[in-house]
């Protein structure tokens, strides 16, 4: 529509002023203006108010000062309605401060009294009309903008932030409803391999197959959104009982049944599911997410494709996680580690050629914990790096102590030091390890690394290369864990190894197992073909010894000889007397 279409377009104006003088004076300048006009009047800041309400109201021309209240508090109280209209603010006084307050509360435009007349009135009115569609585009704009960034760009749904946002009301909103919320955590059962192997344009067409499978299983009332990756979640509103709750988590894992096609490939889905009820187990909307997100996780571990609803075991297990990972934070600064020797043993001359560095946890109230008992959750938490340095300086400062103290050759006696999984992902493991061979004064051909054969075996040729590098360091590197997992022979030959570990399993089942018995005695034979140094884990009994020796496995490693111990019992019992024991 142009402008003089618009001029010619009857208007209603409120003129708000409680001067009848001045109101008449407006209203005579009005009428010579010639556009087609319906005037209601007010003659304080509420009534003025009350009439805008109660009619639809084009053109506002407001006085600043109100008996009641001012000007500037009318519009910003008009400006809350969604139905704005163009503002004019008039004024008995020029005041520079008056006028550029009025443009700030959202007045159009702003006239002295003095310059009432037909024409200024024209222009104004004009001008402020103009001024207002503009700024109602910007808002339209502003509000797609907005439900953009609202959206998740892929399904269509509601994101992340928007979800926390709605759910943050919803909660102020259960303080007047007898009904209360409930949170499902929906994580799709295995979807990283899809997108690995069959590539990401794939994993983004089925996650929006199966974000609208889901918007057409569920109710029309429940809030779904997309929290990221393969992650949904829902929000019901509405709960009368956990049952209603159950019910969703069941649709949804039905509605997974039959597969999902697409260039002509059937996929078949299932999602774990976690529920969390606020008033049940959470008391806020953050602890709603967590317990969903807990719940869900348990799922996970019981075997996916099912549902859990956070319960009082979970809530006291995810207590104590937190507790323990609130203790693990601060443990190393606070030099509750320890680290334990085991030695392992030439049994051909009794002598202690290695020793094994295993850390424990010296808890200020727990006692001495294994590493079963925290290492997955410092993995978890990212502080294993941390801890594995420690050991590492710790270890290798101590056995060249030994060296020091007892006269022994770097050959003599080797340190051995585990490295986990993520240790070996560290783009800086040489220098760090380089670095603590220096700061501990250990010649590097006294340290052996163990690793695991699962460690290296998803990546190996990133691996490889590193584990290539610290052999040059003269560092050498044991096979952990041998005969568990993989237990590939392929891999002995492909990864610089010096050691291969067999798995105390192993020794343990001997025999118990003939048929495993001949496979040891044959990976033992493979492996000294190959030049390895073989080391018996787990040895405890006699007989288990016997069989090593008869096998000819270099070192033997185990609670026959001694279980792990502290640096002091270790030096009384293996190094103080002489090198062979007694
Ligand atoms: P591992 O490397 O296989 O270490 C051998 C484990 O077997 C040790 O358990 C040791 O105490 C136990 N062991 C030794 N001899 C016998 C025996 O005769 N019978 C039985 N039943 N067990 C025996 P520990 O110290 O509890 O360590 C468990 C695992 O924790 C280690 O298994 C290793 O994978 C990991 N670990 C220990 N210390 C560290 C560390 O500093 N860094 C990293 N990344 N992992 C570590
Ligand atoms: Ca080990
Ligand atoms: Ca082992």
């Amino acid at each position: 529509m142009n402008n003089t279409d618009k001029s010619m377009m009857p208007i209603t104006l409120l003129i708000v002023d409680d001067d009848d003088i001045d109101r008449e004076a407006i209203k005579r300048a009005l009428r010579f203006t010639q556009r087609p006009l319906e005037i209601i009047e007010a003659n304080t800041g509420r009534q003025g108010i009350n009439q805008f309400q109660e009619n639809k109201i084009d053109v506002l021309l407001i006085d600043y000062r109100l008996p009641d209240i001012d000007g500037f508090s009318v519009i910003r109280a008009l400006k809350q309605s969604e139905n704005v209209c163009t503002i004019i603010m008039v004024s008995q006084h020029e005041d520079e401060v008056v006028s550029a307050q009025a443009i700030t509360v959202g007045a159009h435009d702003f006239l002295l009294k003095s310059e009432v007349n037909a024409e200024r009135l024209n222009r104004a009115i004009h001008q402020a009309q103009h001024r207002h569609i503009l700024e109602n585009e910007l808002r339209q704009k502003t509000k797609s903008l907005k439900s953009l960034a609202q959206t998740d760009y892929l399904t269509g749904l509601i994101n992340r932030r928007s979800f926390e946002q709605i759910l943050q009301e919803s909660y102020v909103e259960t303080h007047y409803s007898a009904s209360t919320l409930a949170v499902l955590f929906i994580d799709l059962d295995h979807f990283k391999k899809i997108n690995d192997s069959l590539g990401h344009s794939v994993g983004d067409k089925l996650l929006k197959k199966v974000a609208k499978r889901f918007k057409d299983s569920i109710s029309k009332e429940l809030l779904l959104a997309r929290l990221g990756g393969d992650e949904f979640v829902i929000l019901s509103q509405n709960i009368q009982t956990e049952t209603e709750a159950i019910d969703i988590a069941q649709c949804i894992i039905n509605c997974l049944q039959s597969p999902f096609i697409i260039n002509s490939i059937a996929f078949d889905l299932s999602a774990s599911i976690g529920i969390s009820i606020l008033g049940l187990c959470a008391s806020t909307p953050e602890e709603l997410m967590k317990c969903a997100d807990i719940a869900m996780y348990k799922s996970k571990s019981h075997g996916r494709n099912q549902y859990r609803l956070y319960s009082d075991q979970m809530h006291a297990e995810a207590q104590n996680k937190q507790q323990l990972e609130n203790e693990l934070k601060s443990a190393l600064k606070q030099n509750q580690f320890k680290v334990y020797y085991q030695p392992q043993i030439n049994s051909g001359t009794n002598t202690v050629e290695g020793v094994e560095a295993l850390v424990r946890w010296d808890h200020p109230q727990r006692g001495i914990l294994s590493p079963a008992f925290f290492l997955e959750l410092a993995e978890e938490m990212n502080l294993i790096n941390e801890i594995g340095e420690w050991v590492l300086l710790t270890a290798c400062t101590q056995l060249n102590q030994w060296h020091q103290d007892y006269e022994l050759s770097p050959n003599e006696l080797s340190v051995s030091v585990n490295l986990s999984a993520l240790q070996l992902q560290d783009i800086r493991l040489l220098e760090s390890v380089s670095s603590t061979l220096r700061k501990s004064g250990l010649d590097p051909c006294s340290l052996e690394l163990e690793i695991t054969e699962s460690s290296i075996i998803h990546s190996p040729e990133r691996i490889v290369g590193r584990l290539l590098e610290l052999t040059q360091k003269n560092i050498k590197l044991s096979l952990d864990d041998f005969g568990t997992g993989y237990s590939s022979i392929q891999h002995l030959h492909l990864f610089p190894i010096h050691t291969l570990k067999i798995d105390k399993g192993f020794i343990a089942a001997h025999k118990q197992k003939s048929s495993q018995d001949q496979v040891l005695i044959a990976m033992i034979q493979f492996a000294r073909t190959l030049g390895l140094k073989v080391i018996a884990e787990g040895v405890e009994t006699k007989e288990q010894l016997q069989f090593c020796n008869d096998n000819k496995c270099d070192l033997i490693q185990g609670y026959y000889y001694s279980k792990p111990i502290p640096a002091l019992e270790f030096e009384a019992r293996f190094l103080k007397k002489s090198k062979a024991i007694a």
